[in-house]
């Protein structure tokens, strides 16, 4: 099967036809259909996470269909579609595990970092960690909703009951946070990189009912506020945008230093948290919510053999919506 293998960080993914493997027990191969690329990706492939030693086949917003079981699946039968996350494994022995909270996992294994994703015409997952994709979602359309959909849901979970809500960064996550947040009836203020007027445009077109530059607060204090983009100086600039018991959701799983900033900015009960990867629980909740809104994404497509091309322009910020991978 061909696949877009990362030998190291720092380099280019190289195309390589690697043998299929057959699944092992609880496990499923899938045919892939489609497979988005999220800045996660690009944090594997730039080397922001540390390096596993091993090559690997990035990709975490998998659809397919399943083409082989492994012994003792019972879940899913031959020509199911399946989405497959970043959330590919936990223990369920551990304190995180046994207390609701397995994407805290302390030996969690993640898609496309230590297990090979779906930048690749076959994919391996764990049965138990698949979903069933629902009906009227064509395969590259229901891609995003993997991660830029389950890790926004997770982010905007929290804060889905105040009334201004801000968005920091507006590419694929937020492009789709918006949709849930304008559905539930909250008023959507967008910061984009400063002289990002298409970003700030696409924001609009969305329901945003502000869109500027991340650099200066909005037109009015906001009760919440999410950072998609990963730059850590965007944390005190949104504290400074949120009024007294707000909180401020960091959505990445990697951000740059965030600078000092005085205690005031924190003071008045206001919040900062992150959220880290998913749980099974919050892809079943958004697979289940996800046509009421209708949740849509913009979609940019690729073929597989382009794969470098999408992440450059993933990091150039050159993407209008969700970049997926067509084999
Ligand atoms: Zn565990
Ligand atoms: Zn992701």
């Amino acid at each position: 099967m061909r696949a877009m293998v990362l030998s190291r960080p720092g380099l280019p993914l190289e195309a390589r036809d690697l043998p299929p493997r057959e699944p092992g027990p609880g496990e499923i191969r899938l045919r892939v259909a489609a497979c988005g690329v999220c800045r996660t990706d690009l944090h594997v492939v730039d080397g922001e996470l540390p390096f596993l030693g091993r090559p690997v086949v990035p990709g975490h917003e998998i659809v397919g269909r399943v083409e082989a079981l492994g012994p003792g699946v019972d879940r899913f039968r031959p020509g199911d579609r399946v989405g497959v996350p970043w959330l590919g494994w936990t223990c369920g022995a551990c304190r995180f595990c046994t207390s609701g909270r397995e994407n805290l996992c302390i030996r969690a294994q993640f898609t496309g970092y230590q297990r090979d994703g779906g930048y690749a015409e076959a994919a391996i997952a764990d049965a138990r960690y698949a979903f069933r994709i629902p009906e009227g979602y064509a395969d590259d359309d229901a891609a995003p909703l993997l991660c830029a959909g389950l890790i926004g849901y997770r982010s905007w979970a929290p804060v889905r009951a105040a009334r201004r809500l801000g968005l920091y960064g507006f590419g694929a996550a937020a492009h789709l946070v918006i949709q849930l947040a304008r559905h539930a009836g909250q008023r959507v203020f967008a910061f984009t990189r400063p002289g990002d007027t298409a970003g700030q445009a696409f924001a609009r077109s969305l329901g945003a009912e502000w869109a500027g530059g991340s650099d200066a607060p909005g037109p009015e204090p906001l009760e919440a506020a999410i950072l998609f983009a990963p730059v850590g100086a965007l944390v005190p600039a949104a504290l400074r945008a949120v009024e007294p018991g707000g909180t401020v959701v960091c959505a990445g799983i990697h951000m740059s230093d965030i600078p000092s900033f005085p205690y005031a900015l924190l003071w008045g009960e206001r919040t900062v948290r992150s959220v880290a990867n998913l749980t099974r629980s919050d892809g079943d909740e958004l697979l289940v919510l996800a046509p009421t809104v209708p949740l849509r994404a913009e979609v940019v497509r690729y073929p597989l053999a382009r794969a470098n091309e999408a992440l450059a322009d993933l990091r150039a910020g050159r993407l209008r919506g969700a970049a997926v991978l067509i084999p």
